[in-house]
Formats: structure tokens, C-alpha cells, sequence
């Protein structure tokens, strides 16, 4: 099969690699039906993340199944389903608590920006569409396998309810779909901190209300400014710099939330910063596996359209384009077709 590998930084190529099989009798083997570029697969791509041997890359999927092993149960060869980017077994007390990527038998998945992918763990990890789905709902569905679930894990572990104001940090693909949960729970203000002004328009769209694009103390003194010196009821932290988790922990009003789901690169909290603000901090890795049911539903519905973020589609082997694109900030997020 055709995969990418990542050698270096700024070097990822298609290559021609082994087929994957069945190892465990837990395994089930899924031909790729769209794949894509997430954000954070440009942590090793520009060496922030060291690059050590040639490693296949992509952790977002959804596709067909080909092959199952003995022990799976739940899906079988000819249905269309979609994963967590955590493959986890979905009966340990972590999973039953909602928190699948933390599961103990927990796997993280590489390797899927290729034709065929093996999933460990089938029967806790893939969640089955009753039909096939219609290849325009490939994009949107594509995103429930990270970026959308770690978007509406943002505003969950935020604890945003209907009537809200809420305030989101980050004007990437997981900001934007932020926005777009946070609309779908019932927000009735959302406040996008967004300076890029085609992304803005995206963030409308999704069900911005008001746009900040201001930064820092002045981000910080705008949101006050709009929530009459209070500050928003949620925050969603979706970049993981230091400046970017304390503009959302000072945006917040006390006893309020932020959900933090930006891979932290160098975020220092202190004591005296969650003791004087009085706000509720929740995130990690989105356990996107406890949304997926719910989304899959949502988006076969029609109710959301998240695969919008989408802006670039290439075929797989172009994928050096998505990752050049996305790095230089000329695309939001690459939909590649195997
Ligand atoms: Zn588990």
C-alpha cells in the first residue's frame, strides 16, 4: 500500500509500504476512505517534536472494513466506520467513565494517512454507520475522529450550557469546531478570539457572535469590555501555548470553565493563578470515542457540517502540500483522499 512517512522535518513522502494484517485477535484491518493533516501532526513536522527514524504519520480515519480478527465482535468486513485517534478497548474503568484515551489498554494511532490502516482493540475503538454513507458526508465524518471531538470535548470539559457567554481561543480547525460546539450546546454568545480574516468569516459561520482579534492583556481587557467587566461564563483553550492558556484562564469569569485541548508547548500555571481566579480548569486529549455515537448521529442528521474546515482536498500522494500549506498558514486543514 501507498502511507506517508515522515523522515525529517519539513520531509514527509508517500511511500510504498507493507500491507497491515491482523496481529491480535483483537485487530480489524480498514481500507482508508479519507484521511487528512491534523495540527499537531506539525509539532514533528517542524521539529518542535524530535524526528528520530522514518515514521508513518496521520492519526485521523475513517473507511471500510476489510478483515477482523478472531476475538471481534461488534464490526465486521463491509462496514464504514470511524475511530478515536486513542484505540482503546472501551470496558476498563477509565473508558466506562467517558475518558478513552486514558483507557489502560490504550493505543495511539499512527500510520493513517495510508490506504489501509490495522486498528487495535476493533471492537472498543470503531463506532459502524448502519449503511454507507454519502461520500459528501465523508468530510464531516472524517473530522468526528479527532478535530470535532476534541472541538465539542473543549466545550464539554468547559462546562458550556445554553444561555452561555463563551469565549474561544484559537482560530485553528479545533477552535473553529469549538465555536461550532459550542453553537450546537446552546451558547448564546460565543466570542471568537481570532485575528485571521477568512477565518473569521469561518467562525461566523460556525455561530461566532463577536469577534476579538486583539491578544495578551488587550484579548483579555476586550472580552471584559464585552461581558460588562465580568468575563465569559466558558473558555475553550485551543492552542497550547503558554500566552494562550492564561488569556483564557483571565477571560474567564470566577466559577466559570476552560477546557484546555491544545497539546501544551511550554505552558507554565502557578498556584496564585488558579487561587486569585477562581476558575474551574478541565482538558487533556479529547476521549472522542464517548462523542462518537452521538456526532455520527448529529452529522448523518444533518445538524452539523464540521468537514467546512476542509479548505484544501489533494489526493493522498500529494500530501507534502497539505503539510506545506497548513504550516504556512495557507490552508486550515487538508482532506486527503487515498
Ligand atoms: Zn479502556
Amino acid at each position: 500500500m501507498r502511507g506517508a512517512v515522515l523522515h525529517a522535518p519539513g520531509d514527509v513522502r508517500i511511500e510504498q509500504l507493507d500491507d497491515p494484517t491482523i496481529v491480535e485477535p483483537t485487530d480489524a484491518v480498514i481500507r482508508m476512505s479519507a484521511t487528512c493533516v491534523c495540527g499537531s501532526d506539525l509539532w514533528p513536522y517542524r521539529g518542535i517534536n524530535e524526528v528520530t527514524e522514518p515514521t508513518p504519520i496521520g492519526h485521523e480515519y475513517c473507511g471500510v472494513v476489510e478483515e477482523v480478527g478472531s476475538e471481534v465482535t461488534r464490526v465486521r468486513p463491509g462496514q464504514f466506520v470511524i475511530g478515536s485517534f486513542i484505540a482503546s478497548d472501551n470496558t476498563c474503568p477509565h473508558c466506562q467513565a467517558g475518558y478513552q484515551t486514558q483507557c489502560r489498554h490504550r493505543v495511539p494511532m499512527t500510520g493513517c494517512q495510508a490506504e489501509l490502516l490495522r486498528v487495535p482493540l476493533a471492537d472498543g475503538t470503531l463506532v459502524a454507520t448502519s449503511d454507507q454513507p454519502d461520500p459528501e458526508l465523508l468530510p464531516s465524518l472524517l473530522t468526528l475522529s479527532d478535530v470535532m471531538g476534541t472541538g465539542w470535548f473543549a466545550a464539554v470539559a468547559a462546562g458550556v450550557r445554553p444561555g452561555m457567554t463563551v469565549a474561544v481561543v484559537g482560530d485553528g480547525a479545533v477552535g473553529l469546531l469549538g465555536i461550532l460546539s459550542a453553537a450546537q450546546m446552546g451558547a448564546e454568545r460565543i466570542i471568537a478570539m481570532i485575528r485571521h480574516e477568512p477565518r473569521q468569516a469561518l467562525a461566523k459561520e460556525f455561530g461566532a457572535t463577536d469577534i476579538v482579534a486583539e491578544r495578551g492583556d488587550e484579548g483579555v481587557a476586550r472580552i471584559k469590555d464585552l461581558t460588562d467587566g465580568v468575563g465569559a461564563d466558558a473558555v475553550l483553550e485551543c492552542v497550547g501555548t503558554d500566552d494562550a492558556m492564561h488569556q483564557a484562564i483571565r477571560s474567564t469569569r470566577a466559577g466559570g470553565g476552560v477546557g484546555f485541548v491544545g497539546v501544551p508547548h511550554g505552558v507554565a500555571i502557578t498556584g496564585r493563578d488558579l487561587f486569585s481566579t477562581m476558575v474551574r480548569l478541565h482538558g487533556g486529549p479529547a476521549p472522542v470515542r464517548r462523542f462518537l455515537p452521538d456526532l455520527i448521529d448529529q452529522t448523518l442528521r444533518g445538524e452539523i457540517e464540521p468537514g467546512r474546515v476542509f479548505d484544501l482536498t489533494l489526493p493522498l500522494d500529494q500530501v507534502a502540500e497539505g503539510y506545506s500549506a497548513m504550516d504556512e498558514r495557507r490552508a486550515i486543514k487538508a482532506f486527503l483522499q487515498p
